[in-house]
């Protein structure tokens, strides 16, 4: 069963683009905005056919969103926290209750399964919750007598209009990952959303409006570089939060700092999974299968490596190729489905010469994705297999970002953990084996921001925090949970003291208690 809200209608009428198909608006201060200029075709990757355009904003619309945004603010800052409460509740109705909806959305633009994209607003959601406490996680701290008559005592205050600029592969969760803390810490905000799927970006938008948030305190701003660069320049925005490629998050990183913005930028990954001669070999098969291919590959968690240890490469190996022939590929709201297809035609295409290079460097494909027959123009390419893969070779040393799963060999634990830890990425990553003691000692040992232990993709519940190390990870706080709001709150320290006006004196030196 579900419902549709119509995430297209504009209060002005969009000029008629070239495709004829619908402009999909910014949401600025409560409107609808249509196109100021250009636009950018949405596809279905189901069936590669285009199905909307998106308005890309120029910078002049990015800086009067802003303007927006901070007048609006003033009154989201005042208001109660218990009212702000209020609006995190009601909003994790709305969001539970037409959870499909939303689903079908992410569906028709990313192309993941509708069970997959469930997963992705189940996952966002824990963050939605997590904010309903917000005047638990906003509390201060106080010292009382830190001298004589003297109290001290620390409030967190918002930094003001913040812009969150988001990635394809999660269109809902990342956005709720970021805006909702960011909206329960009193700022206001301006969203950025992958122009490859923005649809669902109005949609959150929409259910934060029907949820009470004043208009204006979430603005969602669609576009490409123009706006991202417009919105790392604008005076007003004092924080970014951004999820996407190393290359943006590296280039986010640094000129938001130079404009002396607070950033956080998170970047890719190639994660890991080894797997120890101990572990058992039927479980480990199943884990990389699911973890490798779930959503074609394209989550920034996916495992990309198995390392496998010792003896083990050849069972292991065998185990996996014999369960790929059951993934299911195909149009991911028809039931059934495993594995839909890849977000562009690009990808597909990148993702193919991943696969056509690692024979030509020397590895050996196991299982051919580019084999898969479906029926259609969709960006599909089967799950691939690639063993005897080594660094150095371009399918090891680059993110692949596609439902491909190469497998490392290594002579022992030391050269496993050596492998990962001298990766540029570290995101996520995972050990396999049945004994205690090694799996610590990964835990020790691993210099990665996640680590699973029989686990393959550790992302941690709402109430932890996500984020990954080295080129993972520009900055220094991580997202959601109690570091999001660090990151979205300043600190304000205030010393108190009471005095009899006979105590008053002159006194130049420096405070001491
Ligand atoms: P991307 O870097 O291409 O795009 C991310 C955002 O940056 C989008 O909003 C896009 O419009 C904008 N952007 C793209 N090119 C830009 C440019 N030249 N200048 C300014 N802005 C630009 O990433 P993507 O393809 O949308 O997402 C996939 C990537 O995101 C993968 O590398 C994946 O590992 C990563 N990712 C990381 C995490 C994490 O938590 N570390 C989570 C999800 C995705």
């Amino acid at each position: 069963m579900s419902t549709t809200i119509d995430t297209t209608t504009t209060t002005s009428p969009a000029p008629e683009p070239a495709s004829g198909l619908t402009v999909i608006p910014h949401i600025i201060g409560g409107e609808r905005i249509a196109a100021d200029g250009r636009t950018g075709a949405v596809f279905n990757p189901a069936t590669g056919a285009q199905t909307g355009e998106v308005a890309l904003a120029s910078a002049a619309l990015v800086h009067e969103a802003a303007r927006t945004a901070q007048a609006a603010q003033r009154g989201w800052r005042a208001t109660g926290l218990g009212k702000r409460q209020q609006v995190m509740f009601r909003l994790r109705e709305i969001i539970a209750s037409r959870a499909e909806e939303l689903a079908r959305i992410i569906t028709a633009e990313h192309g993941k399964t509708v069970p997959d994209a469930l997963g992705e607003v189940t996952r966002g959601l824990e963050n939605v919750e997590f904010c309903t406490s917000l005047m638990h996680h906003l509390k201060g701290e106080y010292s009382e007598q830190v001298a004589s008559g003297v109290d001290v005592h620390q409030v967190r205050q918002p930094v003001g209009v913040v812009a969150c600029i988001t990635p394809f592969n999660f269109p809902a969760m990342v956005p709720l990952w970021m805006v909702t803390t960011a909206i329960a810490a009193g700022n206001a905000v301006i969203l950025k959303p992958s122009e490859r799927d923005p649809s669902a970006a109005n949609w959150i938008a929409d259910a934060f409006a029907e949820a009470g948030l004043p208009a204006g305190i979430l603005n969602v701003v669609h576009g490409d570089k123009e706006a991202v660069d417009a919105i790392l320049d604008d005076e007003i925005i004092r924080a970014v939060s951004f999820v996407g490629s190393t290359p943006i998050a590296k280039y986010i990183y640094t000129r938001a700092a130079e404009n002396g913005k607070r950033v956080q930028a998170l970047g890719g990954a190639k994660n890991h999974m080894i797997v120890m001669p101990d572990a058992d070999l039927d479980s480990a098969a199943d884990a990389a299968i699911s973890a490798g291919y779930g959503s074609a590959g394209e989550r920034c968690m996916a495992v990309s490596v198995v390392v496998a240890v010792g003896d083990v490469a050849d069972d292991l190996v065998a185990k996996i190729a014999e369960r790929m022939p059951a993934v299911t590929v195909g149009d991911g709201t028809a039931p059934g489905i495993e594995m839909g297809p890849l977000i562009t035609r690009d990808a597909l295409d990148r993702v193919t010469g991943f696969v056509a290079g690692a024979e030509a460097e020397g590895a050996r494909v196991v299982v051919d994705g580019r084999e898969l027959d479906t029926p259609g123009d969709g960006f599909f390419i089967g799950p691939s297999l690639v063993d005897e893969v080594a660094p150095g070779m371009r399918v090891y040393d680059e993110e692949i970002f596609g439902p491909v799963l190469s497998v490392v060999r290594v002579a022992n634990y030391d050269e496993a953990v050596d492998l990962i830890n001298a990766n540029r990425y570290a995101n996520g990553t995972a050990v396999f084996t049945r004994d205690g003691k090694t799996a610590r000692q990964f835990e020790f040992d691993i210099e990665v921001g996640m680590v699973g232990i029989n686990v393959p993709i550790p992302v941690p519940v709402g109430a932890f925090s996500f984020g990954g190390w080295k080129d993972s990870l520009f900055g220094d706080t991580h997202m959601y949970g109690a570091e999001a709001f660090q990151f979205y709150t300043r600190r304000k320290v205030v010393t108190t003291r009471w005095p009899d006006p006979s105590e008053s004196q002159i006194s130049l030196g420096f405070p001491t208690h």
